[in-house]
C-alpha cells in the first residue's frame, strides 16, 4: 500500500528523511555525527541549553521524579505546571492559561471548543498543520482565505448566514514565510463581525513585541474576542503549547478539551524549565537585541546577493527556490560545506514554492553569519539562482 507512495515521493524528490542529532540545539550541532553549522532551529533566544533552564528541570527531577503519573486531572498536576500557568497568564496579561503537551495538542484541543458543528471557521490559507487538522476536528465548516488577504475575509464574513459562529484563525508570525499577520484589522473584523479570533504564534512567542510577550504585543492587542495560542517549544526552548484567555474559558477548556484531558501530563521537569525560561525573557532582554541584529545581518547580506525572499518580517528568512529539485540540491551543497539549512517542500509549503528556510537565533556569531553568507552565495552563483 505504501511502497508505491514512498517511491513517488522519491521520485519527486519529497522523500524526507531524519538527520540525528548528538548535541544541543546551539549554532553548531553534531549532526548524524559531524558537527554542522545550523540555521534550521527555532530555538530563536538560545534558551534550550541555558544554564538556568537546564538547572531548573533538574531541580524538578530531583523533586517531582520524571514521569507526571497521570493526567492532569486525574493527579498529574504538580506545582511547577500550577506555577508555569500562573507565569503564562501573567506574561501574556491574561486571566487564566493553560498548558498542554504540545503545540499541535494545543490547537487540537482549544479550536474545537472555539466553535461547533455546524459553525464557520475562517483560516488563513498558510496555517499550519496542526491548525487546519484541529479545525477539521471541530467538524465546523472550514473555508480558508488568501494569505494576509483582508478583502477576502471581509467578503466571507459578509456572505455568511446570520448567527453562524464565526471563528478566524491565523499565525502570528506564519512559520514557513517569517511574515506577519494584519493582526490589527483582523481583531477589529472579529470585533465588527462577532466573531472570535485565534491567533497561533508559535513564532511569535518570546520574540514579537517589545518584551517578548508575541504577537499581540507587537500590535497592541487585548480584547476578550481574541486567544492567544503559543509554544513552549521554540523561543522557550522546552516543550509544550499554551492557551491564555479568561478565567471562565480555561475552565471550560479544562472540563471540555480532548488533548488536556485525556492525556498524561506533561513531565514537572519541563514545566519549571519553562518557567524558568520566561523569566529569562523578562531578565536579558539582550537576547532579543541579539536575535534581531543577527536577523537585520542575514536579511541584508541575503537581499544585496539578489536572492528572492519571502515578505519576510521575523528571523524565519526562506529564500524561495520553487524547484523542489534544486531546493533539495541547495540544501545538500551547503551540508557537504559544513552547514545545515533546510529545504522546505510540499505539502509544508504549497506546490512551487519550495524553498530554503533559513532561520537566525541570538546564538549565532556575526562571524558565523558571515561564514553563512559566502556560502549561500557561492551555492546560488553555482546553481544559477542568482
Ligand atoms: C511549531 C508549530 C506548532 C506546533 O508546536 P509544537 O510545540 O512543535 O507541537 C503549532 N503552530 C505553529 C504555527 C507552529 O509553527
Amino acid at each position: 500500500m505504501w511502497e508505491a507512495d514512498l517511491q513517488k515521493f522519491a521520485r519527486e524528490h519529497l522523500l524526507r528523511e531524519i538527520s540525528v542529532l548528538d548535541s544541543p540545539a546551539g549554532p553548531f550541532m553534531a549532526l548524524d555525527g559531524r558537527m554542522t553549522l545550523q540555521f534550521a532551529s527555532n530555538n530563536y533566544l538560545g534558551l534550550a541549553n541555558h544554564p538556568e533552564v537546564k538547572h531548573a528541570a533538574q531541580k524538578a527531577i530531583e523533586e517531582f521524579g520524571v514521569g507526571a503519573g497521570a493526567s492532569r486531572l486525574i493527579s498529574g498536576t504538580s506545582s511547577p505546571h500550577h506555577d508555569l500557568e500562573l507565569a503564562l497568564a501573567h506574561f501574556t496579561n491574561s486571566e487564566a492559561a493553560l498548558t498542554f503537551s504540545s503545540g499541535y495538542a494545543t490547537n487540537l484541543g482549544v479550536i474545537p471548543q472555539l466553535t461547533k458543528p455546524g459553525g464557520l471557521i475562517l483560516a488563513d490559507r498558510l496555517c499550519h498543520a496542526s491548525l487546519i487538522d484541529a479545525c477539521r476536528l471541530s467538524r465546523a465548516t472550514l473555508r480558508v482565505f488568501r494569505h494576509n488577504d483582508l478583502e477576502h475575509v471581509q467578503a466571507l464574513l459578509t456572505k455568511r448566514p446570520t448567527n453562524q459562529p464565526t471563528l478566524l484563525v491565523t499565525e502570528g508570525v506564519f512559520s514557513m514565510d517569517g511574515d506577519l499577520a494584519p493582526l490589527k484589522e483582523l481583531a477589529r473584523l472579529a470585533e465588527e463581525f462577532e466573531a472570535l479570533l485565534l491567533v497561533d504564534d508559535a513564532h511569535g512567542t518570546g520574540v514579537m513585541g517589545p518584551t517578548g510577550r508575541g504577537s499581540l504585543e507587537q500590535w497592541g492587542i487585548e480584547s476578550d474576542n481574541v486567544f492567544h495560542m503559543g509554544t513552549l517549544s521554540k523561543a522557550l526552548g522546552t516543550s509544550g503549547g499554551f492557551i491564555a484567555g479568561t478565567k471562565d474559558f480555561i475552565t471550560y477548556l479544562i472540563n471540555t478539551s480532548r488533548s488536556f484531558i485525556y492525556s498524561t501530563a506533561p513531565p514537572p521537569a519541563i514545566a519549571a524549565a519553562a518557567q524558568a525560561a520566561i523569566h529569562l525573557i523578562q531578565q536579558e532582554p539582550e537576547r532579543r537585541t541579539r536575535l534581531w541584529n543577527n536577523r537585520e545581518k542575514m536579511n541584508q547580506g541575503l537581499t544585496a546577493m539578489g536572492y528572492q525572499l519571502t515578505k519576510t518580517q521575523s528571523p524565519i528568512l526562506p529564500i524561495i527556490v520553487k524547484d523542489t529539485e534544486l531546493a533539495m540540491k541547495m540544501s545538500q551543497l551547503l551540508r557537504e560545506k559544513g552547514m545545515y539549512i533546510p529545504a522546505i517542500r510540499p505539502p509544508t509549503v504549497p506546490k512551487g514554492t519550495s524553498r530554503l528556510r533559513i532561520t537566525v537565533t541570538a546564538e549565532h556569531s556575526l562571524e558565523q553569519i558571515e561564514t553563512a553568507l559566502v556560502a549561500i552565495k557561492q551555492i546560488g552563483q553555482f546553481l544559477k539562482i542568482i
